[in-house]
């Protein structure tokens, strides 16, 4: 049975429907429609994977086009904020990708957005449903953090508040648009979330693994233990080396 979202993903000034069981599209360009599409059938089959669900139906649509009403809708994707990525340029694709993955935790969690979803899992959710090339770029960039020694140690990641939300909220109250907004840790925060998605993957694998930590915290389960467990690391410390091997490619040399 395909699991329907309780929400559309996508509001704002440009619109787009894509209804993953009855396959319509509308979107302000054909280059977006395409997509949305790639998105939401990448996003499918991740879900699949990384949440073990039998079959996902994913609805992208602005409010009066084939969606709920907006007063019922939780979470909304903001269309504006990929175009700032370029309308051409395919990293809509990514970004909307991206905001699949936190829609399907918070449905898998079965909760609303704001409560007891940690800001680590909530975003470690997000970046495994992005591209290779969102991958790559972000192992690059860990693999410079870790030799600075600049990857956030684990005890701080897993109670950390989101560190983008902080900075719009302040933006916010500054006046300006929140989402331009870039927080000191932020760099760091989605980095070393790559580094452990990968470690957990590497030593689990992909299958249901994201289910096994969202069920976690839905029975508000030990979520630093199962991370300890997950990783086979037998301390925070512990941890911490084995993030930095493993962004620094040093896990896979022989001794
Ligand atoms: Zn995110």
């Amino acid at each position: 049975m395909p699991v329907a979202l309780p929400c559309p993903v996508g509001v704002h000034a440009h619109g787009i429907v894509w209804e993953g069981a009855a396959g319509s599209v509308v979107a302000p360009t054909e280059q977006l429609e395409r997509d949305g599409r790639e998105a939401v059938e990448a996003s499918v089959e991740l879900a699949k994977r990384l949440y073990a669900v039998a079959d996902y139906s994913i609805l992208i649509a602005p409010p009066g086009q084939g969606g709920p009403t907006p007063s019922s809708c939780r979470l909304r994707f903001n269309w504006a904020f990929s175009l700032m990525a370029g309308p051409t340029s395919g990293q809509s694709t990514n970004i909307i990708r991206h905001e699949l993955g936190h829609v399907i935790l918070h449905k898998q969690v079965n909760l609303p957005p704001s409560a007891a979803i940690p800001a680590w899992l909530n975003e470690l959710s997000a970046i495994a449903f992005e591209d290779d090339a969102s991958a790559n770029s972000r192992l690059k960039i860990a693999e410079l953090l870790a030799r600075q020694g600049a990857l956030i140690p684990i005890s701080h990641m897993l109670t950390m508040p989101h560190p983008e939300q902080l900075a719009a909220s302040e933006a916010l109250h500054r006046g300006k648009v929140s989402y331009t907004s870039v927080a000191p840790e932020t760099v760091g925060f989605y980095t070393t979330l790559k580094v452990l998605l990968d470690l957990m993957v590497k030593n689990n694998g992909e299958n249901g693994l994201l289910g096994v930590l969202t069920k976690c915290a839905r029975n508000h389960g030990d979520l630093h233990a199962l991370v300890l467990h997950l990783t086979g690391s037998i301390s925070d410390s512990d941890l911490d080396v084995k993030l930095k091997l493993q962004a620094r490619g040093e896990d896979k040399k022989p001794l």
